[in-house]
Parts: structure tokens; C-alpha cells; sequence
């Protein structure tokens, strides 16, 4: 397994927090990954092209909306244009077809995005196979799946493609290794799988119906949670020195919860102080910590990574399609 580097030490506040010799730095791997994206961008400008992101939001959701507004403002600080597209919650199919339609044919868009999940009455699916794959920075189209399948991917889904940058940058070796990961989304857990497999790790994918779960993350050397289970991976779902990242993210409102999951710790209980929540994952990091080789903190660990990913599709698009222009 991997060595533990580094020495505990103690938040600020006091109270216990990850090792920083064991933290994965999600949160700065994607300032490595804005930063060259943004290089990228202006490599493209000098040649005339603007990456373009456009997002498309159906309803009023306040979570969406938020989760908009930073992927439109994260575009615009490396140098890329982003529109959003603001549409009523009673936006039926054929119009929002329509906008999907007009977006494909707009030589000046590179990246399309639909914010998911969209409302009821809606297809997704039908929404999601629509867009040109050119396009499709989410890496959701069949096509997309399928050439990530057949291990020449183009566009792949943020976040997987995030978390397997930060293991590379992180000097993670996957060769020969034992993968597991909890959740067979088609968001996170399947092409997570996939990336693993090209990498050559042995990999298993688990979900709702696995027998015994603890028995099989225990086998992990590398353990992927998207489960979107609050803190369901506790120590004894964990062997000693694994990698442990942990995709999930909650909000977490109620004092007794966070006081269970982050017992001693000054650091978290001021945040909450603060903001009246605190953000946990599907790990219990207070107590697998200790046992992990490396692990993700929550947050700062695989949230930026994902839109700092959605960032490097879009310029990515942008090359392979308008790579031999200017
Ligand atoms: P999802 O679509 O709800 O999928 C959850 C998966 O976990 C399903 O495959 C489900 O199994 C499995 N599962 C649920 N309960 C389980 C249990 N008790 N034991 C074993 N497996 C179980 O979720 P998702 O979209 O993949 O997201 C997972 C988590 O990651 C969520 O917390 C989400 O908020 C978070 N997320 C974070 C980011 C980020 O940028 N940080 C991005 C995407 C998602 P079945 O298939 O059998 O139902």
C-alpha cells in the first residue's frame, strides 16, 4: 500500500482534520488544471476563437442555479465566453429540443451543458442524446460513452476525468492495483470504472444490491465512493493505507449530525457556526482518516476538480473542433 507521509497535525481551531501528508488536494489540482486550461484558451484567442460554454438551466431551482452561475463565472476567469440559458419550469420538450438544435448548429458554441436533473415531464435521456457529441463537454452522449468504452474517449464526464487527474498529479500508481468503486452511476461510477480499468487497475463496482459491502471495499488499495450515502464508508469498510476518494457531497443542517461526524473538531463546528451547515461526503472521514493511506477531504476534494474538468472539455472541444481554423 502506500506510504503515510507527513505528521498529524491539528486544524487551526483545534480538533482533529486530515493529515496533510495524507490529504489528496483536490482543490489544488484543479487550480494546476484552470490554470493550463486557461493558457489554452488565450492560445486559442490568439488565433481568433473564443471558447464558448453555454448552459442551459429548465426551472428555478436555487441548488442549479448557484451551480450555474460558478460554471458561467469560472469561463469567464480563464478567458472562455459561457451564455446561460434561463428557461421556465413549464418548458416543454419540443422547445427545449428546439434550443438544443439551435445551439448545435451555432459554429461560435463549443460546449453545450443541460443542468441535470431537469423537471419532471422532461426526458433527460432524450435531451441528453441530442446534443452533438462535439459538444457535449458532460460527456453524457452514447457516443461519448461508447468511445470511453472502447478506450479512445474525446469527451469524458467531469468528474471521474477530475479524480483520475488528481491521482496522476498525485503520483498515484494504478497498475496491478485493486480498485473499488461504490455507486454504478452513469455520472460517476460507471465511467469511473472505465477509467480505472484503461488504467489497468483490477476493478470492482458496487451498488445497492452488493452483498457484504464492507467485505468488498475492504479488498480496495483504491477505494472510489459515490454512493451519495452520507458517511457510509466508516473504518470498517476501509484497509489500512488505502486511497480513499470521496465523490459525495451534503449538506449537512442539523448540530447533533455534526457533531457526531466531526466530534472535537473547533474548525467544522465555527463553519457551522457560521453558515448554519456543513458539507460531508459519503466517507466518515473523522474516522477513516486515520486508517487511509490518502484521502479526499470534503470539501475542497473532488467538487473543484469536477468544474475545473468541465473547463478543460470546453477548451478541448473548442480545439477538435475548430483546431484548424485561424
Ligand atoms: P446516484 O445517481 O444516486 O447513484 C448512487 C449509486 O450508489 C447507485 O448506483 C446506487 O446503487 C449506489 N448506492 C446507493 N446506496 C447504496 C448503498 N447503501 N450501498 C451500495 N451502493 C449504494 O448518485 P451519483 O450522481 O453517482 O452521485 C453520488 C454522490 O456523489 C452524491 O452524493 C452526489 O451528490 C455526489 N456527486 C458529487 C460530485 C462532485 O463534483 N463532487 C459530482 C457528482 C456527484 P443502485 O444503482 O443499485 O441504485
Amino acid at each position: 500500500m502506500y506510504p503515510i507521509p507527513g505528521e498529524a497535525i491539528k486544524a487551526r481551531g483545534g480538533g482533529p482534520v486530515i493529515d496533510q501528508g495524507k490529504l489528496l488536494d483536490g482543490a489544488r489540482v484543479a487550480k494546476e488544471i484552470k490554470a493550463e486550461v486557461a493558457e489554452q484558451a488565450a492560445a486559442l484567442a490568439a488565433r481568433g476563437i473564443t471558447p464558448r460554454l453555454d448552459v442551459v438551466l429548465v426551472g428555478d431551482d436555487p441548488a442549479s442555479e448557484v451551480y450555474v452561475r460558478s460554471k458561467a463565472k469560472t469561463s469567464n476567469e480563464l478567458g472562455m465566453r459561457s451564455e446561460t440559458h434561463l428557461l421556465p419550469e413549464t418548458t416543454g420538450q419540443a422547445k427545449l429540443e428546439e434550443l438544443i438544435d439551435r445551439l448545435n448548429g451555432d459554429d461560435e458554441v463549443d460546449g453545450i451543458l443541460v443542468q441535470l436533473p431537469l423537471p419532471s415531464g422532461l426526458s433527460s435521456s432524450a435531451i441528453l442524446d441530442r446534443i452533438d457529441p462535439a459538444k457535449d463537454v458532460d460527456g453524457f452522449h452514447p457516443v461519448n460513452v461508447g468511445r470511453l468504452q472502447q478506450g479512445r474517449p474525446q469527451l469524458v464526464p467531469c468528474t471521474p476525468a477530475g479524480i483520475m487527474e488528481m491521482l496522476a498529479r498525485e503520483g498515484i500508481d494504478l497498475k496491478g492495483k485493486r480498485a473499488v468503486v461504490v455507486g454504478r452511476s452513469d455520472i460517476v461510477g460507471k465511467p469511473m470504472a472505465m477509467l480505472l480499468l484503461h488504467a489497468h487497475a483490477t476493478v470492482t463496482l458496487c451498488h445497492s444490491r452488493t452483498t457484504d459491502l464492507p467485505a468488498v471495499t475492504r479488498e480496495a488499495e483504491i477505494l472510489i465512493a459515490a454512493v451519495g450515502q452520507r458517511a457510509l464508508i466508516g473504518p470498517d469498510f476501509v484497509s489500512e493505507g488505502a486511497v480513499v476518494v470521496d465523490v459525495g457531497m451534503h449538506r449537512v443542517t442539523d448540530r447533533e449530525v455534526v457533531e457526531e461526524l466531526y466530534p472535537g473538531n473547533e474548525k467544522k463546528m465555527a463553519a457551522f457556526e457560521r453558515r448554519g451547515a456543513v458539507l460531508c461526503g459519503d466517507v466518515d472521514t473523522t474516522r477513516v482518516a486515520p486508517i487511509a493511506g490518502r484521502i479526499t477531504p470534503v470539501p475542497g476534494g473532488v467538487g473543484p476538480l469536477t468544474i475545473a474538468m468541465l473547463m478543460a472539455n470546453t477548451v478541448r472541444a473548442a480545439e477538435q473542433r475548430r483546431g484548424s481554423a485561424g
